[in-house]
């Protein structure tokens, strides 16, 4: 039966593939696909993992002492029953023999179609036993750890004929995992949980492929191998689609692809309006390989290296200074010569260090934690750490143009904190005889104080980056990540324009540079607005640079300047902008 799912368009695109239904707490587990020919092996890999736990509770189960309580005993031999159900292993092989999966992933499959059966027994005995299934599975899955050696070689898919391509549906992603999916198998995203500019819809946006996140219950719906659409652009998703709605989304597909390929071409072009107004398209990046994408796209450098995602699926250790050096240098090599603005760690809010989802650490951990630790409060509370970073950064900027950026400043304390650490670090380096350069200072304005208070902070530091993403959620107080308030979660609200429009004012007055990195500079439905509050400067995914361009290339600054007192002092902007500014482009050029 063919039905539809409704969530929050985050990565645009149409999908169309398979859903794989992974557990949020299964979503680290390898996913890789197997040669033909190892395909017997990979099952034999699987069969001996079971085989190993098997032996592993019958040896428990014979060594239990004459007083063990005798549930223990019947405990393992559901477990050990479970190990022998040919739904078990025989449906895992299954996987392997139809899709290739790798074993782990053919394991963490089967375990979801065998949890649904469970989850819908009438029975309150039976349906408990998905608990013990998943420690049985637990158990195989560390088994095959223990023989990685044997692991088969990961093939992409276009190495075999006649897959389908694989949609990822799950309850949530945490960014730490979703990092991970980056070269993945996966050509599409679906979440039950998250908002627009949640980190997990960041990062597949980032990976350019289509996704839709906060749709509540996908995951619940949705079936392991459904045949299912990601409609990207609307937030939709089609499940079980048929024939007719299926060839209408393969025409949309293959649009899309022509219309990229179309805007590909512009990679060489400046980007400069009608009116001359030389404009920089800037990359967001989360890890240094992003920066052959950037370049590839056209950047004219990184305005945000998200630095956090170095310090992430680590098991609690942080990279070390090396470490983060040569991170550092390899993307500032890559940009050749082009600035790479490098963001001190923001973790906290909904992206925690380890692999919590933002549920996890919203009802485990943390009261707020977007209000909590995090950013440049998580930095100076761990001062050798934040030093340790600093260090590394003006290192790399010895091999390119280095700026530093600060996340989530709103006291002037935290800058004079910011200046003396590093006076130490250069000291440091000095002593140490460590090559560096003069490396620009900026803080990005992310809360309401910083915005407000911006001619003082403009006296301590070289540049601003305003991350609207997070501007947004503190001026609205909406929870970025949270679905059941995203509907509030307004980039056009009066006082988010306003905000942002004095923020470029007052940085272009104090002659500082002033760029925007949030989500607003990559969507071309903001490229006008922007241009028009007097930005020059933005910054976004590789992938979202093409259209971007295509906007600016069609813009006139000064006209667009002449619409924004109107648009500022609407009570409905995003209707007034769509009527103002499009008189802009309808009007004809002026000469120039
Ligand atoms: C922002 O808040 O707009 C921003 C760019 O930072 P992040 O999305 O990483 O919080
Ligand atoms: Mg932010």
């Amino acid at each position: 039966m063919s039905f539809q799912v409704f969530g929050i368009a985050v990565s645009r695109g149409v999908a169309i593939g398979r859903a794989v239904l992974v557990a949020s707490s299964r979503v680290d587990v390898a996913h890789y696909f197997v040669a033909p020919d190892e395909i017997q092996a990979e099952i034999a890999r699987l069969l001996r993992a079971r085989d190993a736990v098997v032996q592993e509770l019958e040896t428990l189960k014979n060594e239990l002492p004459e007083d063990a309580p005798h549930e223990l005993a019947a405990l393992l031999d559901v477990h050990l029953m479970l190990l022998h159900d040919e739904a078990f292993t025989g449906g895992a092989s299954q996987w392997i023999v139809d899709r290739h999966y790798n074993a782990e992933w053919a394991l963490s499959a089967q375990l979801e179609v065998l949890a649904r059966a469970f989850d819908e027994m009438e029975d309150d005995y039976l349906r408990e036993r998905k608990a013990d299934l998943e420690q049985v599975v637990e158990r195989v899955l560390g088994a095959l750890a223990q023989e990685q050696g044997d692991a088969p070689t990961p093939v992409t898919p276009r190495d075999f004929a006649g897959e389908d391509p694989l949609l990822l549906v799950a309850a949530d992603i945490a960014p730490a995992d979703m990092i991970q999916f980056k070269r993945s198998v996966f050509r599409g995203f679906i979440t039950d949980i998250g908002g627009k500019t949640s980190h997990t819809a960041i990062v597949a946006r980032s990976m350019d492929i289509p996704a839709v996140v906060g749709t509540r219950e996908a995951s619940r719906l949705i079936m392991q191998d459904d045949w299912v659409i990601i409609d990207g652009d609307a937030g939709t998703v089609i499940v079980n689609p048929s024939p007719i709605v299926l060839e209408e989304y393969r025409f949309r597909q293959r649009q899309s692809e022509l219309e990229r390929a179309r805007l590909a071409r512009l990679r060489h072009t400046p980007a400069v309006t009608l009116d001359g107004e030389h404009i920089e398209l800037h990359a967001n990046i989360e890890m240094p390989a992003d920066a052959e994408a950037a370049v590839a796209a056209g950047a004219t450098g990184v305005g945000l290296f998200r630095s956090e995602f170095l310090f992430m699926n680590r098991d609690g250790e942080l990279p070390s200074e090396d470490e983060q050096f040569e991170a550092y240098k390899a993307a500032v090599e890559a940009m050749k010569g082009m600035p790479v603005t490098i963001r001190t760690v923001d973790v906290g809010a909904d992206k925690p260090l380890d692999r919590l989802t933002v549920n996890e650490l919203r009802h485990e951990h943390v009261l707020n934690p977007a209000m909590g630790l995090r950013a440049i409060r998580w930095s100076l509370a761990e001062p050798s750490m934040f030093r340790q970073q600093l260090r590394a950064i003006y290192r790399a900027s010895a091999y390119g143009k280095v700026r530093l950026l600060i996340p989530m400043v709103a006291h002037l304390s935290e800058v004079r904190q910011i200046l003396e650490t590093i006076k130490k670090v250069q000291q440091q380096l000095t002593d140490a005889g460590h090559a560096f350069t003069r490396v620009e200072l900026g803080v990005m304005i992310e809360i309401p104080a910083a915005a407000v208070m911006l001619p003082l902070l403009l006296r301590h530091v070289d540049f601003v980056s305003i991350g609207t993403n997070d501007l947004i959620q503190y001026t609205l107080a909406i929870d970025r990540a949270d679905e059941a308030v995203a509907h509030l979660y307004d980039p056009w609200h009066p006082a988010v324009l306003q905000l942002i429009s004095q923020s470029i004012a007052q940085a272009r007055a104090a002659g500082k540079g002033v760029s925007v990195c949030g989500e607003m500079a990559g969507d071309p439905d903001f490229t006008e607005l922007l241009l028009a509050m007097g930005l020059r400067s933005f910054s976004m995914h590789p992938s979202q640079i093409p259209a971007v361009k295509q906007r600016v290339l069609r813009a006139d600054a000064q006209r667009l300047a002449g619409a924004l007192p109107k648009l500022l002092d609407s009570e409905d902007p995003q209707a007034t902008a769509e009527r103002e500014l499009a008189a802009v482009r309808a009007a004809p050029a002026a000469a120039h």
